[in-house]
């Protein structure tokens, strides 16, 4: 078996480790004689897993009581739309900063059941920049402000927080895990597993108590948070193996050392594939210095005519997954925490040779 270094976007990386002990526990978990997807959600063993799969998650993350952390299905896409009708209900005001494809989607989704305000668009820098805070066109009460605080497409990277009167509402499906963030400052995290936390299929909603209860009268119970929060997140049958993987995910974090650890990891990761790029004329990375992706970095090269050779050369070199997203051509290294720093350093290395080579 020879696993490749996979630099895709999503569903990404997973620790090898995790794989490894799913692969063991596969047919038979724990002795318990049956593999954990055969398991009845509402079993001793489905239960333990759920709660310690949040345990550890609220270890990680802080996550103090005044939260309830649900796992649910749909994907982050499906909280683009969760989100107003959470806590919009009447068609009231909400706040949205664009700063990019994901920021871009979640706002054409809550004009469906809100009034949005788009506060700030960083589309006249081709979203490569974080428009100025004090720039933000605020409304004067909203029900909350929206923003996306990695953007998975374009690289873009907030590393600070908005202070506003309205409860924050994040999309960290990118960027969730891969370092400390202070869950206090926020009314609403989501994020779809297939990033940072586990398989597709799995999302993950860490909601403000004091938020529940809101919805609109036409929010689906699918999506009304509260019904799942009152349920343990099993109102229906939930993503039982994408929890499990989850769990096992977050324990392996733990014994990386936790999310300051991770962050230093993943900077080292970062800082030298940015200066690797910054020390070339034959690559490029589009996006301000100061807003630059620890999780997505998106590249060119000086002649886009060589994109097909690079990648086919990449992947023939056991480095997959380069292509960048099709609405910014490029490239794109996506070095999220299962990432290693070997896998980045193969990277350099290829990049090397093949700006000797082509350049
Ligand atoms: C991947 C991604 C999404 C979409 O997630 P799904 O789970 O596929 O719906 C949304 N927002 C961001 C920032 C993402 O990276």
């Amino acid at each position: 078996m020879t696993r490749k270094y996979n630099f895709c976007a999503g569903p990404a990386a997973l620790p090898e480790p995790v794989l490894a002990q799913a692969r063991d526990e596969m047919l038979d978990w724990h002795a318990s004689g049956l593999s954990i997807m055969e398991m009845s959600h509402r079993s001793a063993e489905i239960v333990a897993i759920a709660e310690g799969a949040e345990a550890s998650l609220r270890r990680l993350l802080s996550i103090s009581d005044d939260y309830a952390v649900l796992f649910v299905q749909g994907g982050a896409s499906s909280q683009f739309a969760a989100a107003p009708l959470n806590l919009a209900a009447g068609n009231a005001r909400v706040d949205y900063v664009n700063t990019g494809q994901w920021s871009k989607k979640a706002i054409a989704e809550a004009k469906r059941f809100a009034d949005v305000n788009v506060v700030a668009t960083a589309e006249d820098t081709n979203f490569s920049t974080i428009p100025a805070f004090d720039s933000w066109q605020l409304s004067d009460s909203p029900a909350y402000l929206h923003y996306t605080p990695n953007e998975t497409i374009g690289g873009v990277e907030f590393f600070w927080t908005p202070e506003v009167n309205a409860p924050l509402v994040a999309d960290m499906s990118s960027t969730i895990l891969s370092r400390p963030v202070d869950v206090d400052r926020f009314g609403v995290i989501y994020a779809g597993a297939q990033k940072n936390i586990g398989p597709a299929g799995l999302t993950l909603v860490i909601v403000r108590r004091d938020l529940l209860g809101k919805a609109s009268d036409g929010c689906p119970a699918m999506m009304d948070w509260k019904v799942a929060a009152d349920n343990d997140s099993m109102y229906n049958t939930p993503p039982t193996y994408g929890i499990y993987l989850a769990g096992l995910v977050f324990a392996w974090l733990e014994e990386q050392g936790g999310l300051a650890a991770m962050e230093s990891f993943n900077r080292a990761k970062a800082e030298k594939l940015y200066g690797a790029i910054d020390g070339s004329d034959f690559y490029a990375n589009p996006v301000e210095v100061q807003s630059r992706s620890l999780m997505n970095v998106p590249f060119t090269l000086a002649d886009s005519a060589l994109d097909k050779t690079f990648l086919a050369e990449s992947e023939e070199a056991g480095l997959l997954n380069l292509k960048g997203h099709r609405s910014v051509g490029g490239m794109r290294a996506s070095i999220y925490n299962a990432v290693g720093e070997e896998a980045v350093d193969a990277l350099l290395a290829f990049m090397q040779d093949f700006e000797q080579r082509h350049g």
